[in-house]
């Protein structure tokens, strides 16, 4: 048993204890919560850390097979020039894709990260991903924008699917983007989505040449389609409306969806995602250090939190971020959102992302039966309960 405090325990459940205990079993299990509200005298055996305990991260986006693009791409180009320098990077062998994932994997565990929903367009990080002792649930991106490519491409999904399968790994096939999926490779997706019942994610809106390429046909995910992947566009009609209206019938609404990035996401486009679909099945996930890196600007979170909707965090790829850690994406969030209150961007970055990837009943939360994992957050502005830039986290159990 383990009895640990600290200045403030945010559970995660939208409570936040002054001086509270949380009493844990030799297996990381917790036991019991006590709310002391801070009346915490001398007691045996707790532990008492100056800063704040939360519940062990879940981070909602991530890519591990691109760890080792760290560094490599130049930040600040823009959407369609990053799926440019993806393309000219997409050959290398598999041992340097699996030793840079392998090192990007203890990283995440390093700083507080419990689970991630992890992108693979291949089978690459399978058997390192069913070792770790992060729990991961893999989304297989299915891509092709051609219609030719439909059948192809599926069948690659639903290979690497099987795979993931029998080594143990959660795993749904899913959706790149609007500007990467033909009508007919959505439609086997869809079909194979419903019969599994399996969580979807989808990039959403990540730059305004998304909707460029829908509504006229041009711009520069076109030049990105025709220039760097030589594709045949004759059979391509735009549709005249944005990117997001035109495939958000594709979805299915009984499933649950992780919409990714949101940055050009607007008030029409929440009416237009509640109108079509339950809101409580779909999340929007939030990945600032990314944006900021390609694109150089964030998604009105303001926005997203007026209309309530459920938001989660992730940290992308090190393809386009310095680092994996969700505590930095936190600060990012507050030092762009200063009223942003930090219990509620916890909530974002641990149980929401719990409740997205259907693991709420291990983890995202502090609650007796749990095992959530706990950080402990230091070097915060206690007085104001802040982050700082200085504010560092420690995985305790
Ligand atoms: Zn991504």
């Amino acid at each position: 048993m383990r009895k640990l405090s600290a200045h403030y325990i945010i559970t995660g459940t939208g409570a936040v204890l002054v001086k509270g205990i949380i009493t844990l079993s030799d297996d990381g299990t917790v036991v019991d919560i006590i709310d002391t509200k801070g009346e915490l005298d001398e007691m045996a055996n707790v532990e008492f850390y100056s800063g704040i305990l939360i519940p062990g991260f879940v981070n909602a986006h991530c890519h591990l097979e691109l760890s080792h693009l760290h560094t490599i791409f130049p930040e600040k180009t823009g959407l369609p020039g990053f799926l440019k320098n993806v393309v000219e990077h997409r050959n290398i062998e598999d041992e340097r894709v699996i030793e840079a994932a392998q090192k990007a994997d203890f990283e995440m565990w390093k700083n507080g990260i419990v689970a991630v929903g992890d992108i693979s367009n291949t089978n690459t990080t399978f058997p390192l991903k069913s070792k770790s002792k992060i729990a991961y649930h893999t989304f297989i991106e299915a891509l092709g924008f051609s219609p030719l490519r439909a059948e192809k491409a599926f069948a690659w999904a639903k290979y690497c699917f099987e795979e993931a399968q029998s080594l143990g790994l959660c795993v749904s096939a899913v959706p790149h983007a609007p500007y990467s999926i033909s009508k007919e490779l959505f439609g086997k997706i869809a079909e194979f989505a419903v019969i599994q019942q399996s969580i979807l994610s989808m990039h959403n809106q990540e730059s305004s040449d998304e909707d460029d390429l829908y509504l006229s046909g041009e711009g520069e995910i076109i030049r990105h389609l025709t220039e760097n992947l030589a594709l045949d566009l004759s059979f391509f009609k735009p549709s005249g409306k944005t990117a997001l209206e035109s495939v958000i019938d594709c979805l299915p609404k009984e499933n649950k969806l992780l919409l990714v990035h949101n940055i050009r996401t607007g008030q029409k486009d929440i009416d237009l995602v509640a109108k079509t679909r339950s809101l409580n099945k779909t999340w929007f996930v939030l990945c600032p250090g990314s944006n900021l890196y390609i694109e150089d600007r964030l998604p009105d979170i303001e926005l997203l939190r007026q209309n309530k909707l459920q938001i989660c965090i992730g940290t992308d790829s090190l393809s386009s971020n310095h680092q994996l850690s969700m505590l930095a994406e936190m600060k990012t969030i507050q030092t762009n959102f200063p009223a942003i209150p930090l219990d509620e961007i916890v909530t974002w970055a641990t149980s929401n992302g719990a409740e997205a990837l259907e693991i709420n009943d291990w983890a995202g939360t502090i609650e007796p039966g749990k095992k959530p994992g706990i950080n402990l957050i230091t070097s915060m502005d206690l007085q104001h309960l802040q982050l700082l830039p200085q504010s560092k986290v420690k995985r305790l159990i």
